[in-house]
C-alpha cells in the first residue's frame, strides 16, 4: 500500500536527480502535488494516480501539470494509457526543474536494481523532425532506435514536434508500443501547450521510460465487484460497459466514439467556417449538417471505421476502445472538427491530410485548428492577403456549388501551408508569444481588430485558449482552467450565476478524476465510487475530498479571467441564447430578460453575463473557514 508519493526530481541542466517523498495525507495525486511543486519550484510534472496498474479501467492516465505557456496560468493536461508503463518506474511523479543547454532526450529506466537510471542525451532534433515520418513520429522512431533495446519490457516515449520549439501551443504525444511495435494510436496531452514548456523551458524534446518494478496495485476483482454491486447492482465490467457506451458504440445513433456520436446528434448546432454558421438560419445549418456531414463526412467515418470495427485503446486494457481508427489516422471529434468543418473541410481524406500534418508538427490540435480557421476567415474576408501569411491560395468557403472532395482538399492543403508558415514565421506570422499578442500588434497596424474573428478565451495579459467545440455558454466560462472540461457544456440555458456555480462543481468532479489519474470517459461511475474506494482502501475519503476542494480553490485563487475580447465570442453566446428560444423553444423568463438586454446593447449584456457567471464561480470556489 503506497503511503507516500515518490517524486523523481530531475534537473536537465546538470543531469542531477534525487527522489523525494510526500506523505499521502496532504497531497493525494498528480494534480494536487503537481500544482504544489509547480508553484514552489517552477517545475513541469508528470504523474500517475493512486490506482495506476489497478484493475479499474481508465486508471492509467499520465497527468501533466505546470505553468502553461499559452494559457499563462497553471494547467492540467493528460494522456491515456501512458501511466501504465510509468507505474513500472516505481515512482508516482517525475518533476523537471532547470533547463538542458541543448535539446535533449530524457532517458529513465528501472530495470536493473533499486535505482532509476537517468540520462540526459543531446539530439539533433531539428534534423530528426525533418526526417522519416516527420515531426513527432520520426522523433518517436529515433528515440526508440537509440534506447529501445535497453528495456526488457516495452517502454513508452513522450515526444514533441516543431510546434513546441516555435509556438506556445505545442503538445506532448505518445503512442503505445506493443512487443516492439510502435502503434499508430496517438495519445496526446495537447491542451495547455506543455510540449512548448518542455522544450522551451526545460530543454527536453522527448522522454523515454519503462521498468520492471512491480508494486502492490489493487487487483482484487471480487472486492471491486462487491463495491459495484452495492452501489449499482452491477459488476465492475457491466457498469463500465454501460458507462462507456458513447465511446464504444451507441446503438441509439448507430455509431460510436466522440466523432461519430457528436456528428450524428448535433443537427443545427453544427459549427463550421470559423463559426460563421452561428449567423445562419437553422434551416441553412441543418441542410449543411445533413448534406455535408451526415451524407458524407460522417458516412465515410461510419463505413471505414465503425462498420469495419477499426478501434483501439490508448494502451490500457479498456472496453471503451474509444480510439477510432482508419489506417494510420485516429479520429476524435475535436481535432476533426477544428480541422474539419471549422476550416471548411467535410471529407475524410482532406481532414486526414491536415490533421496528420498538424499532429506530426506537434500542435495541440484543437488550438491549432481554431487558429487555422481564424486565419482562413481573415483571408476570405480580405483582412489579410495570402502573401502576408506566406501562403499561395485563398480558402474556398463558398457553400454554393461546394465540391465536398476537391474544395475540402483545397482547404486542407491551405491549412498545411499555414502550419508550415507558422513554423517558419513566414510573412507577418509569429506566434511565439501567442496569438493575442500577435493580434494586438497587427490589429494596430491594420486598423482592424483581427481577433474579433477568433473565438477564444482570454486569460491574464496574453493567455489564450481555443474553446471546446460545443456551441454552449459554458465553453466560454471564466474559469481558472479552460479548454478542457472544467465547465458545464450542456446545451441547456442555465442562468449565468447558476452556470458559474455548476462549472465550479464540475471542476471539482473533474479534479477528482484527474487527481486519481482517471480517464473521464469512465466518469459515469469513477467520480462517485472512487472516493469511497479511497475510504475503503486507505481510510482517507474525507481527507481526499477536502484536499480536492482546497485544490479547486487554490487554482481559482489565481484566476485572472479577461472579459471576452472578441466580438465573435459575444456573438457566439448571443446566438446560442437566441437559438434556445427560437429553435429549442425554451420559455425560461430569465432567458427572455437576457435576450432583451442583448438587443439593447450586446457588449454590455455580455459583460453582465460574464460577471454573473464569474460571481457564481467565485462564490462556489472561495474558501471560507
Ligand atoms: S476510454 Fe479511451 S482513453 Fe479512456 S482509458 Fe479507455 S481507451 Fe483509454
Amino acid at each position: 500500500m503506497t503511503m507516500f508519493q515518490r517524486v523523481l526530481l530531475v534537473d536537465p541542466a546538470t543531469g542531477f536527480y534525487k527522489t523525494s517523498k510526500y506523505a499521502f495525507d496532504r497531497y493525494f495525486g498528480p494534480v494536487d502535488l503537481g500544482i504544489h511543486l509547480a508553484s514552489q519550484r517552477g517545475s513541469l510534472n508528470f504523474g500517475v494516480g493512486i490506482f495506476a496498474g489497478s484493475i479499474f479501467p481508465g486508471s492509467n492516465r499520465l497527468v501533466v501539470t505546470g505553468f502553461s505557456p499559452c494559457w499563462q496560468g497553471y494547467y492540467v493536461s493528460s494522456m491515456g494509457g501512458a501511466g501504465l508503463v510509468f507505474d513500472n518506474l516505481g515512482i508516482n511523479m517525475l518533476s523537471l526543474v532547470g533547463k538542458a543547454p541543448v535539446p535533449s532526450v530524457l532517458y529513465l529506466n528501472r530495470t536493473h536494481g533499486e535505482d532509476i537510471e537517468v540520462e540526459v542525451v543531446p539530439v539533433a532534433v531539428e534534423d530528426i523532425w525533418k526526417s522519416g515520418r516527420t515531426g513527432v513520429y520520426s522523433l518517436t522512431d529515433r528515440v526508440y532506435e537509440m534506447f529501445g533495446s535497453r528495456y526488457p519490457n516495452d517502454p513508452r516515449i513522450l515526444v514533441t514536434g516543431p510546434a513546441a520549439m516555435h509556438a506556445d501551443m505545442g503538445g506532448i504525444m505518445s503512442v503505445p508500443i506493443t512487443r516492439g511495435k510502435i502503434s499508430y494510436v496517438d495519445t496526446w496531452a495537447g491542451r495547455g501547450g506543455f510540449g512548448s514548456a518542455m522544450v522551451q523551458d526545460y530543454g527536453i524534446v522527448a522522454i523515454i521510460y519503462g521498468g520492471t518494478m512491480v508494486d502492490e496495485d489493487f487487483r482484487d476483482r471480487t472486492v471491486a465487484d462487491e463495491w459495484f454491486k452495492n452501489k449499482y447492482n452491477l459488476r465492475l465490467m457491466q457498469k463500465d460497459m454501460e458507462a462507456t457506451s458513447k465511446y464504444r458504440y451507441d446503438e441509439k445513433v448507430g455509431t460510436g466514439g466522440t466523432f461519430g456520436v457528436n456528428y450524428a446528434t448535433m443537427g443545427g448546432r453544427i459549427l463550421a467556417f470559423n463559426y460563421r454558421t452561428i449567423f445562419w438560419s437553422e434551416e441553412e445549418r441543418t441542410t449543411l449538417h445533413q448534406n455535408f456531414v451526415v451524407n458524407h463526412y460522417l458516412r465515410q467515418f461510419n463505413e471505414e471505421t465503425i462498420t469495419a470495427k477499426q478501434q483501439a485503446t490508448c494502451g490500457e486494457p479498456c472496453m471503451a476502445v474509444c480510439k477510432k481508427m482508419h489506417g494510420v489516422f485516429k479520429k476524435d471529434y475535436e481535432p476533426y472538427q477544428t480541422m474539419g468543418p471549422l476550416c471548411g473541410i467535410f471529407d475524410q481524406r482532406a481532414a486526414e491530410k491536415l490533421n496528420h500534418h498538424c499532429d506530426a508538427m506537434g500542435f495541440d490540435a484543437i488550438s491549432g485548428g481554431g487558429v487555422l480557421a481564424w486565419l482562413m476567415d481573415l483571408m476570405d474576408e480580405k483582412a489579410l492577403a495570402p502573401e502576408e501569411l506566406g501562403v499561395t491560395r485563398l480558402p474556398r468557403w463558398n457553400t454554393t456549388g461546394f465540391d465536398l472532395v476537391n474544395d475540402s482538399l483545397h482547404n486542407a492543403e491551405l491549412g498545411c501551408e499555414l502550419i508550415d508558415a507558422i513554423l517558419e514565421r513566414r510573412g507577418i506570422l509569429d506566434f511565439r508569444e501567442g496569438v493575442r499578442k500577435w493580434s494586438r500588434i497587427h490589429s494596430r497596424a491594420k486598423g482592424t481588430a483581427l481577433h474579433d474573428r477568433l473565438v477564444y478565451i482570454a486569460f491574464s495579459r496574453r493567455g489564450w485558449m481555443v474553446p471546446n467545440q460545443y456551441w454552449v455558454a459554458g465553453a466560454l466560462a471564466p474559469m481558472s482552467i479552460m479548454g478542457k472540461y472544467y465547465m458545464v457544456y450542456s446545451n441547456d440555458f442555465i442562468p449565468p450565476r447558476e452556470l458559474g456555480r455548476k462549472c465550479a462543481e464540475r471542476m471539482k468532479k473533474e479534479l477528482i478524476l484527474d487527481n486519481l489519474g482517471m480517464c473521464r470517459f469512465h466518469r459515469g461511475w469513477a467520480e462517485e465510487l472512487l472516493p469511497e474506494v479511497m475510504g475503503s482502501l486507505y481510510d482517507c475519503k474525507e481527507q481526499f475530498l477536502r484536499a480536492n476542494d482546497v485544490l479547486a480553490s487554490r487554482l481559482h485563487s489565481r484566476n485572472s479571467p479577461i472579459f471576452w475580447e472578441s466580438v465573435r465570442d459575444i456573438d457566439y453566446l448571443h446566438t446560442f441564447l437566441q437559438r434556445k428560444v427560437n429553435i429549442d423553444n425554451d420559455r425560461n423568463p430569465e432567458l427572455a430578460v437576457w435576450l432583451d438586454r442583448f438587443t439593447q446593447d450586446k457588449v454590455e449584456a455580455a459583460r453582465n453575463f460574464w460577471y454573473e457567471t464569474l460571481k457564481g464561480i467565485d462564490e462556489s470556489l472561495r474558501e471560507f473557514f
